[in-house]
This record gives structure tokens, C-alpha cells and sequence, in this order.
């Protein structure tokens, strides 16, 4: 899915635009999600892609959502970030290339994995 700028920016809040297709990122315990336990799908805020699900989140303490496997490995893809300094790995909508956030090793089992995720990049679709 590709989509001008500007279609991005009328489709987004200012936050939501800055942090998912400029590769933002949310202050730590201020987004929508870090402490949401709500049962449901989590989409891509852009595209709608099924990128997680609240039965594979769990509290890292971090402040921001945290997940230990995505919804479907397809929708997700990563890419090597050496910005700020820091070698890490980059998480992405592979759908329409939002910048999700992060996935670090330190994660819970079965995986390992820690999805550390902006809330601003996410919309959560609620189910019983
Ligand atoms: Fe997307």
C-alpha cells in the first residue's frame, strides 16, 4: 500500500504521522496501549494490517506495549537501525512500511522476543 505524504498526514493525527511514517517514537507510559488489558486484535494504525494480539502481550515495564510474537509473521518485517547509536532492530508494517518500534532479545518464552511497539502506530480492535 502506498500512499502520498499527504494523504498520510490528512489520514493521521500529527503524533500518529510523526511516529509511524517518520519513525517516532512516543514518550515511555504516555501512549494509548502500554497498560491496555483489553482482548482484541491490534492493526496497523495506517493500513488496518492484523499486526498483534493481546493474547501474546505482556508487561515488560518499559511503558510502552509490549508483545512476544506478531499476530502473523507475514504482516511484520524488520530492518537493521543504527541510529541514535544504538544497533537494533527496527519493526515494520511489511504492508505499508509504518514504523512500529522495536525487537529486542530479551523477551518472555516461548520466543525470546520483545515487540516493543509505539501506541500511536497501533489501533486496537476489541474483542470479547
Ligand atoms: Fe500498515
Amino acid at each position: 500500500m502506498r500512499k502520498t505524504d499527504k494523504e498520510w498526514r490528512e489520514q493521521l493525527t500529527p503524533d500518529q504521522y510523526r511516529i509511524a511514517r517518520e519513525k517516532g517514537t512516543e514518550r515511555a507510559f504516555t501512549g494509548e496501549y502500554w497498560d491496555c488489558h483489553e482482548k482484541g486484535v491490534y492493526r496497523c494504525v495506517c493500513c488496518g494490517a492484523e499486526l498483534f494480539r493481546s493474547e501474546h502481550k505482556f508487561d515488560s515495564g518499559s511503558g510502552w506495549p509490549s508483545f512476544w510474537q506478531p499476530a502473523e509473521p507475514a504482516n511484520l518485517a524488520t530492518a537493521e537501525d543504527g541510529s541514535h547509536f544504538m544497533r537494533r532492530t527496527e519493526a515494520l508494517c511489511s504492508r505499508c512500511g509504518a514504523h512500529l518500534g522495536h525487537v529486542f532479545p530479551d523477551g518472555p518464552a516461548p520466543t525470546g522476543l520483545r515487540f516493543c511497539i509505539n501506541s500511536a502506530s497501533l489501533k486496537l480492535e476489541k474483542k470479547d
